[in-house]
């Protein structure tokens, strides 16, 4: 459930107590805030209180809170109370600074930067040297007495102000500024000298005044009012809303606004800026980590435009500074007892810091880290089990590249970063739009790899659906590096002898060109890309490190995973993995292999019960071999084995295929024996044709209309049973009943499984316990749930069909749908992916007390894909499940997820999923 800080609507803002404090200052040593207060002052404004607070190096300046942002969303505006506060607060900071906004011969230039509650990248750029205009510019540059300084400084303002605020293309800039370097032959943006930066400057208020009809705004104040509404704005642009979906952030936040003073590391060669984090974001080691560039401004270091320089250089060539920086940023985590990444400016030999907050990591680094602080005695183990986010643990089974099958001549470069890790193999595309065409949202379509000069928050949606990012440009915290570690995603970056050519959809690599379609390899663990489709290799998810973790966190959980897996290969994986048996094993899955669907088949096409019945005889053994593998894989473990599910016509030919090769058949070969065959195919394919196939003749309705399928099955099951306990290992089959709505159903098919079962007991002359339940998919069989449980030993929540039948969308058709009910706002997640709890779940609450109230012992579980993802799984446990079950590949996720929510329980921590 969204958390909100939104007041009710009532509240209207002109019967707003005067009281409301819009603006937050701090500077000289102290803030009215402090690092409690994200909600009001968001991450950023939070961060810059607090390092104020500790009395470290910060450019003073003022947070204009969040609640203003609210307003502005309400009412398109801002109340007077804003502008006066903020107009108050630039006086302070004025008179602390000794300058004004813009004037003078010393004027005051601020940034004007966005930070929500949550880090938002890429939500809005941050405009820099606001308060510039055509009169300030020379002030700045007599006063600094570097002209070159100051017309740098200008022409980024315009840069930066005309594309957030005004909402001109970036490009139309970009191409004034190359065009200015090819005509003087200058390679790098510094290699551009004052005269050419003015020229640049008039140029691009040409830019302006062409796009806008207007000039650049020269009044430094509005400038500044319109930097801010710029920024209020910017909480609803598409990037933004967007990444707060994928990231399960509420709509109803806001954002606040930093507007603080300026420093200078574009100043010359003792200036500069950079990044960096308290320990290694990728592999979580325990190292001073990052990157600065001299005689640079604001993002250059991130942006990859010029190459920056490893953090511990700056140790050659400003050691105070370096250690200053280091005793600051240990101080910091140590503060905030987390590992801090951090922003910060040299000016002229003078260290500022400009931001601090706990760092985004990978899987492997969070499950390091967390160990590591809990050994320094920084965090407790309670602690340390919240610190890593369950979706993370992917991390530890990602795939390797086989190094067997890695030729020395096809690795194109393996100077790359690794800036995240795992393998990814896949087709090349160029652009996100592209990504998202081949790679569609479904993973069965074809893995691409996203190949671009460097990834802008524009590249989202194609860096969602990419098997792994590759970028020529940008460092270890680039755009592409810091979203894909987020992702859990293979990401290499700043492989810089890859030329990326997007216009002309190429790359360029030793003398080879690839274009889209053609496959590559990369390895986000060392930084290489290898020409072609190698072989990845499964890792090994026994980390030691991550078993500690889990061994923290694993007394705590209430709930039991199990996973979904239907042949022996992957039931032995699921254990690996820690399942605690099997919670749905698909028995048509085994169907539809090569040498048995001819056998299904003819079970279809009899005639009547004895051709049936003959057909299934074939079948009855190769179930029987299957069922013994499952049994041995989870041995001691429950095995839920579910009866018969899909309407009989998936098991055969499709009737449009039929049709093409019939009128085929009868214009060529009219005499083939074959196309009487395929007729009397067609004949059935048509009969067993059904308008609504999925609300059609399936489920418990083809064991009760065919009874001597469901008999076949049991037999199957009991028979494998005994044969196994008598090895002397544990068996517990769970038969499952599938899609049952009415009371009667259940006693129909459960009577024939019990009575399969004496019989097999007593041919055998050996027992095994066993249970017959049922899984509710149907809101019926929820409502009478209570009837149900008479006959059902144990409940299952297929919560796939059950979200498909209770908000009556088609899974397999809902993607026309779902995008606009996202956008719109309508559904705030696809509930095939997170449970709705509001509906579905409340049927499965309801279902699950009625249940128990006739059998108070009733298992009860899901095994939906919902029952690996960390949200529903916290649900499941909330209102008191057994059991989750869930693709093997997502059974730690859901040990841990369970786990915390358990632990948050007993802790009073919050660890709900949702910010
Ligand atoms: P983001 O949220 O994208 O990190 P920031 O608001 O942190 O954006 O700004 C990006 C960069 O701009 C900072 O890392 C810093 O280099 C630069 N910057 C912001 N404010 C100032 C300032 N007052 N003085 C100098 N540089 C600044
Ligand atoms: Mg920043
Ligand atoms: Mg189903």
């Amino acid at each position: 459930m969204a958390t909100t800080t939104l007041k009710p609507e009532i509240e209207m803002s002109d019967k707003k107590p005067a009281s409301t404090k819009y603006v937050y200052f701090f500077g000289g040593g102290k803030a009215d805030g402090n690092g409690k207060m994200k909600d009001e002052l968001g991450g950023k404004g939070a961060g810059l209180a607090e390092m104020t607070n500790a009395g470290l190096p910060v450019p003073p300046g003022f947070t204009i809170q969040t609640e203003a942002c609210r307003e502005y969303m309400r009412t398109n505006g801002v109340s007077s109370d804003v502008d006066r506060q903020m107009e108050e607060a630039l006086a302070r900071l004025e008179q602390l600074q000794g300058q004004k906004l813009g004037k003078g011969e010393n004027p005051l230039l601020v940034s004007v930067r966005s930070g929500a509650k949550f880090s938002m990248p890429g939500m809005m750029d941050t405009i820099l040297n606001l308060g510039l205009n055509d009169q300030s510019v020379e002030a700045l540059a007599k006063r600094s007495n570097n002209p070159r300084f100051a017309y740098d400084s200008y022409r980024r303002l315009i840069q930066m102000f005309g594309s957030v605020v005004l909402e001109i293309s970036k490009a139309a800039f970009e191409e004034v500024f190359d065009a200015k370097k090819e005509q003087k032959r200058a390679k790098l943006d510094t290699d551009l000298d004052a005269k050419a930066l003015k020229e640049v400057i008039a140029e691009y208020k040409k830019v302006v005044k062409k796009k806008t009809k207007r000039d650049f705004p020269q009044d430094p104040h509005d400038q500044l009012v319109m930097a801010r509404d710029a920024v209020f704005r910017s909480w609803n642009n598409e990037r933004a809303k967007h990444y707060r979906r994928i990231n399960n952030i509420s709509d109803d936040l806001g954002t606040a606004v930093n507007v603080q003073a300026m420093v200078y590391g574009n100043l010359g060669e003792t200036s500069g800026t950079g990044v960096g984090f308290t320990r290694n974001p990728a592999t979580g080691t325990k190292e001073f980590y990052g990157e600065f560039l001299m005689n640079a401004q604001g993002e250059d270091v991130v942006a990859g435009i010029r190459t920056p320089v490893h953090i511990l250089e700056l140790e050659k060539i400003m050691p105070s500074v370096y250690n200053q920086l280091r005793e600051i940023t240990t101080r910091l985590e140590r503060h905030y007892r987390d590992m801090q990444d951090f922003e910060f400016t040299i000016q002229d030999g003078k260290l500022y810091m400009l931001q601090t907050r706990n760092g985004k990591r990978t899987g492997l680094a969070a499950v390091r880290v967390a160990i590591q602080m809990v050994e320094e005695g920084l965090i407790t183990k309670e602690e340390a089990i919240f610190r890593v986010e369950p979706n993370q643990l992917y991390d530890f089974l990602v795939p390797r590249l086989d190094e067997k099958d890695i030729r020395p001549a096809d690795v194109l470069t393996s100077k790359g970063l690794p800036a995240s890790p795992g393998a990814a193999v896949g087709q090349i595309v160029f652009t996100a739009d592209d990504a998202v065409r081949r790679a569609g949202h479904e993973t069965t379509k074809s893995p691409v790899i996203l190949v671009r000069s460097e990834t802008t928050p524009e590249d989202i949606h194609g860096m969602e659906v990419a098997k792994g990012i590759l970028t020529s440009r940008g460092g270890m915290t680039s755009h592409a590096a810091v979203v894909t570690r987020g992702m859990g995603k293979c990401c290499v970056a700043g492989a810089g002898e890859i030329e990326v050519d997007e216009k002309a959809r190429e790359m360029r690599v030793k003398g080879q060109v690839f274009k889209e379609g053609d496959w590559i390899s990369v390895d986000g663990t060392t930084g290489r890309v290898i020409k072609g489709k190698k072989n990845t290799i499964d890792p090994k998810p026994d980390d030691p490190e991550l078993l500690k973790l889990m061994s923290w966190a694993e007394p705590f959980r209430k709930l039991r995973v199990r996973a979904n897996a239907d042949i022996p290969r992957d039931a032995i994986q699921a254990r690996a993995f820690g399942a605690e048996g099997i919670g749905l094993c698909r028995t048509e899955h085994m169907f539809f292999a090569e040498k048995r669907l001819p056998h299904m088949r003819a079970m279809i096409m009899a005639h009547d019960e004895k051709e049936r019945r003959a057909a299934l005889k074939k079948l009855l053994p190769m179930q029987r071999s299957d069922f013994i593998g499952v049994f041995k894989a989870m041995n001691g473990f429950p095995v839920t084995i579910r009866t018969l599910d899909p309407p009989l016509h998936e098991f055969l030919p499709r009737r449009e295929d039929l049709m093409v090769e019939i009128a085929v058949l009868e214009a060529m070969k009219p005499k083939s024996p074959k196309l009487k065959r395929l007729k009397t195919l067609l004949r059935r394919v048509e009969e067993l044709h059904e308008l609504n196939p999925m609300l059609g003749h399936r489920g418990c309705r083809l064991g009760i209309t065919y009874p001597e399928i469901t008999e076949m099955q049991a037999r199957a099951i009991f028979e494998a049973a005994v044969a196994v306990a008598k090895d002397g290992i544990k068996v517990y089959p769970e038969v499952m009943i599938p899609l049952t709505a009415t009371v009667k159903e259940m006693a129909n098919q459960a009577a024939i499984v019990r009575r399969v079962a004496d019989e097999v007991f007593k041919e055998k002359d050996a027992k095994v316990d066993y249970l017959v339940g049922t899984m509710i998919e149907l809101p019926r069989a929820a409502l009478v749930a209570d009837e149900i449980a008479k006959e059902s030993e144990f409940f299952s929540f297929g919560t796939n069909d059950l979200t498909q039948t209770t908000f009556g969308f088609s899974r397999d058709d809902v993607n026309k749908i779902l995008p606009t009910y996202i956008a719109e706002g309508i559904l705030k997640h696809d509930p095939f992916a997170v449970l709705d709890r509001e509906g579905v779940g409340q049927l499965v609450r309801m279902a699950t007390e009625r249940g128990r109230s006739t059998r108070s012992d009733l298992k009860v579980g899901i095994c939906g894909e919902h029952g690996g993802e960390p949200s529903s799984v916290e649900f499941c446990h909330q209102i008191g499940l057994n059991y989750v079950s869930c693709s093997p590949f997502r059974v730690l996720t859901a040990r841990l997820a369970a786990a915390q929510a358990a632990a948050s329980d007993k802790l009073k921590v919050e660890g709900g999923r949702t910010k």
